[in-house]
């Protein structure tokens, strides 16, 4: 079976054996994958020492070709799945610091969401893979993980479904995929969301998925979406004091940030937020399943082949998200 390797940093497809169903677990023929924010910043960073151990690909949608569970999933399921899950046991996860959890940095899709079959294990089955509604398009249902990071970094910013939070404001700084996922998770939540980018293209995406932008406003919490350490600037500037600044992105040059004295004399909180726990994945799956969030029309789409491409795209901000048809 075809499946995508980084191979002297750069992306190749490549002939594997197609993955044994030898435990508990699935086999999944994958339909579709969304390339993630994450396997770009894998790729640029990629060493010729850690290349072979990079999993490109994780944000699946497939059908299930094989099954051996006590699950109630069976063959011919359309699913769309998390790569990671916790223990529920250990130090990290007694604090709800799922993705720090050991078994949860271990626990992967094998070989990689960009091949044409993968296998998941009975965990994934129980805690990660969810069947999705039919009315969807296959691009729309590989959302459901990046969505669901953004679920948990709406929850880590203090956010609960079943509270009214409508007289909090919240702003999101960098508007690609992953920030228009942020506002409309915000409002999922019932926040009042605003989004701002130094790229106008990017502010129309969101003023026409309808969030706007008050110059004039402080905000009770900012959501760090942009992968730049300018933009903390702009959120100390239009936080509130005493507000939250959720960190939810990595940035190149990791030395400019965050002062000291700033944060003490108007108490910030800096929160940050990482990878979703399998409550995240199962209040997206609930938001995408019922159209509560909508992403239509967001995915630009290419082959398992022109996998190259569509990373190309990406880093020159040629599209807005890919999804690749596998
Ligand atoms: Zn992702
Ligand atoms: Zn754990």
């Amino acid at each position: 079976m075809k499946s995508a390797k980084l191979i002297d940093g750069k992306v190749q497809i490549i002939n594997l054996d197609k993955p044994i169903l030898d435990t508990k677990g699935a086999i999944i023929k994958v339909i579709g994958c969304g390339l993630c924010g994450s396997d770009l910043v894998k790729i640029k960073h990629a060493t010729k020492e850690n290349e072979k151990n990079i999993i490109l690909g994780h944000e699946v949608v497939g059908i299930i070709e094989e099954i051996n569970s006590i699950s109630d999933f069976k063959k011919g399921d359309i699913v769309a799945l998390g790569h990671h899950y916790p223990c529920f046991s250990c130090e990290y996860c007694k604090n709800q610091s799922y993705s720090m959890c050991r078994t949860f940095k271990n626990s992967n899709i094998f070989p990689s969401g960009f091949s044409e079959f993968i296998k998941v294990d009975e965990n994934h089955l129980k805690y990660t893979v969810y069947k999705m509604n039919d009315e969807l398009k296959n691009d729309e249902k590989a959302f459901l993980e990046p969505l669901s990071c953004c679920i948990r970094a709406v929850r880590r910013a203090g956010f609960e479904i079943n509270k009214d939070n409508s007289e909090f404001s919240a702003l999101t700084i960098g508007l690609g995929s992953i920030g228009l996922l942020m506002l409309k998770s915000l409002k999922a939540f019932g926040v009042q969301a605003f989004g701002f980018d130094i790229s106008s293209d990017r502010m129309k995406t969101s003023k026409d998925n309808g969030f706007l932008f008050d110059e004039n406003k402080k905000y009770d919490t900012v959501f760090l979406t942009a992968g730049n350490s300018k933009t903390i600037e702009t959120a100390l500037k239009y936080v509130i004091d005493g507000g939250k600044i959720i960190v939810f992105s990595s940035v190149e040059d990791d030395l400019k940030g965050f002062t000291n004295n700033e944060i003490y004399y108007r108490e910030l909180s800096i929160i940050s937020s990482y990878s979703p726990s399998p409550y995240d994945i199962e209040l997206s799956a609930k938001f995408l399943n019922t159209n509560i969030v909508n992403v239509k029309g967001l995915s630009s789409h290419y082959t398992l082949d022109n996998l190259a491409k569509a990373i190309d795209d990406s880093f020159n901000n040629k599209i807005f998200k890919a999804y690749i048809e596998i």
